[in-house]
């Protein structure tokens, strides 16, 4: 008997993660120069967010305090995303492809 049996937890997001991946998304526009992987977009997505206050949320109120938040910070959040693009790929969890 635990709270994590009872209750469903995977309902809290953090929710500036939708965000990173839209940000990724556009600064990928024409970028021939780096991996795409899976692996290495998922390592950016980890990278930004581990350096981006975080928002979590299970609410309607939240998502929309979320999006308030992201156009706020915007150009942090797209500044973090590109060091963690320069990071990644400069330092690729595999062998090169
Ligand atoms: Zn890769």
């Amino acid at each position: 008997m635990s709270l994590k049996d009872d209750y469903d937890f995977s309902v809290i997001e953090n929710t500036i993660k939708d965000h990173v991946i839209d940000i990724l998304e556009e600064e990928l526009v024409g970028r021939d120069d780096i991996c795409q992987c899976e692996e290495c977009l998922i390592d950016i997505v980890c990278y930004a967010l581990n350096r981006i206050k975080p928002n979590y949320s299970a609410s309607l109120y939240g998502a929309l305090y979320s999006r308030a938040y992201a156009e706020n910070n915007s150009e942090d959040i797209r500044k973090t995303v590109t060091d963690a693009i320069d990071f990644v790929s400069s330092n690729a969890s595999h062998d090169k492809k």
